[in-house]
């Protein structure tokens, strides 16, 4: 019972075992259950956070097993049933457990310590002297000028910080000298614990003890409301309170009517009536006010939602799909499905019925989105129709926010979760139904550190905790689909729109035509014709583009050199609004007025077109519009993001101009006219997937288009007339794109007939980052030359690096080879067994040090979305 398996936030590819020492296993700490809280354990020379996963394990004949140090929460911070995710996440990505465990919990929840060089307590003249004599350069100090400062440090402030002491034991040598300092007790180590930021907030709160006696409600709030009061409560309570402290009694009564339990805020007491302070004491100690401590829950949901009823009857294409998914949410067990409803058919809906089946049987919900933004909608919905039980978990909250509403799921008190994809994690204990919206989507996947597919983790969660799964979105991803066909999951089909309203109609627009006469503009003639008409019929329109700032890149007219970030191989991005030219990768930013780095010209010119610059034309086009612009630079203020969504709603915006961020989901009644500025930008990436995505970005931002009584009307602008992806999207044909996907991706193979890794080789220096990527490869190469530990798989050889069943890439300069200062290579494997995968990658990630060079990072990037 006493030892415990634990898991430890370093990057260690096992558990631990450690020791409860009977100091602590006797304590009132361990009533609760210990399996899901937080530890403190030495590890090496440190102390780090660790996380109890199992109890009662074996003891050890080979290791000495350490005692805990500490233990840091007093009940579970996570359920016992999400440490099979977390151990089949660290499997499958190939990522240390810990370190998935401390992805998976809010931010600020991982001490750690760290030492600190401190003067000796008796030391001061030793110290000196060896200052000295470094400074004369003779006796002892003379090989010891390169600890000068830090020794003066130590004399004068008495020790080191933290990183300073890092930063000292960086060389052999001075940490051979400083180490005989402490042997000698010139110097001491010290060790402190930091890191733990995230705390339960409390705040002070005062009520009355009892009804004082005959106070039949306050005497309203006239002049003379609180001498009558005072005069009442003396006289039938035999009382002889001074006026300041009937004034707040007054007060707390007057308070306590809005706040439940009757307990008032300290801070709300004295925001009413400052002077309440000095009164307290002698109230409570006359026993006619109680003080307590109270925990207070910091909630997002700062402003005020809107209210969405409950539509009356369901559409049949709702009562359908409802009528599979009830009855599997009522059975339990694990039951997938994918939703393939097209936009405006009322999926919302769906999840909001299958919610309150689930929460009639005691269960709860998670609800998945790509992004925030789309989070902020349905929560909206949820909140409408479940009130309180509904919490919100993404990357928007502060961590206080975050840890306060996780506490909330653990507790029990919140039953509904509405988050970004790390809200997978979300600490239920009885989990009923999972929904993912917008499966499709690039942003469920997390492209840094631990890097998992939300959608992916939905399914296993649903699978691990045999409950039901609903993947949805108005263009599945072909893989998804694939699985729905070949019997993996249920497949659900809403091919209408409520109210039987028609899809949008799609023309498309041939750029390669040159505009007669005129000035060039951004819009074709159809488009503007359609622009201007819409707004004088009083209706709303929006305009999609793929690309914030003001132009693509800045060329120099005199000899073609497009301005380049220092740090990146990619070319800056114009941001009139901000004069700079800004790097959409690190953030790197010169002047617009620069310098061509190639002939040093002055006059450079912007090509290509964003959002900034859209909204500039459509401001010349139509100025009597009223514009708003949604991209990730006017979306960084959250209040200022909400407002144009509300806004837009409200109809008191004419034209909206966004990136993806307004073509996803939202539901906008009032617009009908959806144009698409450059629909084939995104054909031209080098992803296999570069044609389903621009289909499902097409019908997500056409789908915007005649969801109220207007029908709608799309116009697409496109060098690509041709291409089958915006034919498809044209003709709502879904399914035709999934099948000539199918087909394209049989040979060469890409999934889902194959699985991929990407193994990511980044680094200061080119030669080291090649050279390791060579390495990689071969070792990848000849891993598939000899039977793999453990693989069944085995086909036979051909001469292209194949094993019947599996492919390696490369290396090869990833298609944005420089990125913050390091150059990116890459090796991808392909192959239809999860064994020869996984064999591979675990072999990479144990031999990682020795296959990279020493300043090399090695990435595995497993089902990797990004291609860049
Ligand atoms: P989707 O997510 O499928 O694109 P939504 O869920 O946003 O579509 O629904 C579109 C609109 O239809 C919303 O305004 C929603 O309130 C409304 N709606 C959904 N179901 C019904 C129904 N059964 N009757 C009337 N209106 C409905
Ligand atoms: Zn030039
Ligand atoms: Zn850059």
């Amino acid at each position: 019972m006493d030892l415990l398996e634990i898991a430890v936030a370093a990057p260690l590819e096992n558990t631990l075992t450690y020791r409860l020492p009977p100091n602590l296993l006797n304590t009132e700490l361990c009533q609760e259950p210990l399996v899901g809280r937080r530890v403190l354990v030495p590890l090496g020379r440190r102390k780090v956070t660790g996380y109890v996963l199992a109890t009662g394990m074996e003891d050890s004949k080979e290791f000495k097993i350490k005692n805990i140090s500490e233990i840091l929460d007093a009940a579970p911070l996570f359920p016992e049933n999400l440490i099979p995710l977390f151990r089949w996440i660290s499997e499958y990505y190939h990522y240390p457990i810990g370190e998935v465990i401390k992805s998976a919990l809010p931010g600020g929840l991982t001490p750690k310590s760290a030492r600190q060089l401190q003067a000796g307590s008796a030391s001061g003249e030793k110290l000196q002297d060896i200052l000295r004599s470094i400074a004369l350069g003779t006796g002892e100090g003379k090989d010891h000028r390169d600890v000068e400062s830090y020794l003066l440090k130590l004399s004068q402030n008495g020790k080191l910080t933290s990183a300073e002491t890092k930063e000292i034991f960086k060389s052999k040598k001075v940490k051979k000298y400083i180490d005989s300092l402490v042997a000698d007790g010139v110097l001491e180590m010290h060790e402190s614990v930091s890191g733990g930021t995230s705390k339960e907030k409390h705040e002070i709160c005062y009520s009355l003890t009892a009804e004082p006696a005959g106070l039949e409600g306050l005497p309203g709030s006239g002049k003379d409301a609180i001498s009558i009061y005072r005069a009442r409560l003396n006289r039938q309570n035999n009382l002889s309170l001074g006026v300041a402290e009937a004034k707040t009694m007054y007060y707390l009564e007057l308070l306590r009517g809005n706040s439940e339990k009757g307990a008032v805020p300290r801070k709300e007491l004295l925001a009413s009536y400052s002077g309440a302070g000095k009164q307290l004491q002698s109230l409570i100690a006359s026993g006619m006010v109680v003080e307590e401590r109270r925990r207070v829950f910091r909630s997002p949901l700062g402003e005020q939602l809107e209210f969405f009823p409950a539509p009356e009857v369901l559409t049949e294409e709702q009562q359908a799909a409802l009528a599979e998914i009830v009855p599997a949410v009522e059975k339990g067990g694990y039951s997938p499905f994918l939703l393939h409803g097209v936009t405006g058919s009322g999926k919302t809906e769906v999840y909001l019925q299958a919610t309150a089946v689930t929460l009639s049987l005691g269960k709860s919900v998670l609800v998945i989105v790509p992004e925030i933004a789309l989070a902020t909608q349905l929560e909206t919905h949820f909140i409408s129709r479940f009130g309180e039980n509904v919490v919100l978990l993404h990357s928007g909250l502060t961590a206080g926010e975050k840890f306060d509403q996780w506490s909330l799921v653990v507790s029990g008190e919140a039953r509904i979760v509405i988050g970004a994809r790390s809200a997978i994690f979300a600490p239920f204990k009885d989990l009923g139904l999972i929904v993912v919206d917008e499966e499709h989507d690039g942003g469920l996947k997390q492209d840094d550190k631990l890097r998992y597919n939300g959608r992916d983790l939905a399914v296993v969660r649903a699978r691990q905790q045999q409950c039901t799964v609903l993947l949805a979105s108005a263009t599945p991803s072909v893989v998804s689909y694939y699985n729905a066909q070949i019997g993996k999951y249920n497949l659900l089909t809403m091919k209408n729109r409520v109210g039987n309203r028609p899809l949008p109609k799609v023309n498309i627009i041939d750029l390669r035509q040159k505009a007669r006469g005129g000035k060039k503009s951004i819009f074709r003639p159809p488009l503007q014709k359609a622009l201007v008409d819409n707004l004088e019929r009083g209706k709303q329109s929006v305009i999609f583009i793929n690309r914030r700032g003001f132009s693509v890149n800045v060329i120099c007219q005199e000899c073609g050199t497009p301005v380049e970030c220092v740090d990146c191989h990619v070319s800056l991005t114009l941001h009139r609004s901000k004069q700079q030219l800004l790097c959409h990768y690190c953030g790197y930013s010169v002047h617009e007025r620069t310098v061509c780095e190639n002939c040093s010209s002055t006059s450079m010119v912007p090509v290509g077109f964003g959002t900034e610059r859209v909204e500039e034309e459509l401001r010349a086009l139509v100025p009597e519009a009223r514009i708003a612009r949604l991209d990730a630079d006017t979306a960084f203020d959250r209040k200022v993001f909400l407002e144009t969504l509300k806004k837009t709603r409200a109809g008191e915006i004419d034209i909206l101009v966004g990136t993806q961020m307004v073509a996803k989901g939202h539901h906008f009644p009032g617009v009908t006219l959806v144009g698409v500025v450059w629909a084939d930008a995104g054909l031209s990436i080098p992803d296999y997937r570069a044609a389903e995505r621009t289909f499902q970005l097409v019908t997500q931002v056409t789908g915007r288009a005649g969801r109220g009584d207007d029908p709608g009307e799309v116009y697409i602008q496109t060098m690509r007339p041709d291409h089958y992806a915006l034919l498809y999207a044209r003709g709502h044909r879904y399914e035709e794109l999934v099948e000539r996907e199918l087909e394209l991706r049989r040979n060469p193979k890409f999934p889902p007939y194959v699985r991929m890794v990407a193994i990511h080789i980044h680094g200061e220096s080119e030669d080291r980052v090649v050279d390791s990527a060579m390495k990689v490869a071969q070792v990848c190469k000849a891993l598939l030359q000899q039977p793999l530990p453990g693989s069944s798989a085995q086909g036979s050889r051909d001469a292209n690096n194949t094993l019947g069943s599996a492919e390696v890439l490369g290396p090869a300069p990833s298609p944005i080879d420089r990125v913050k200062k390091k150059y990116r290579w890459q090796v991808m494997i392909k192959t239809e067994s999860l064994n020869i995968l996984h064999g591979i990658c675990n072999y990479i990630h144990q031999h990682q040090n020795e296959l990279a060079a020493r300043d090399c990072r090695l990435l595995l990037d497993v089902d990797p979305e990004n291609m860049m």
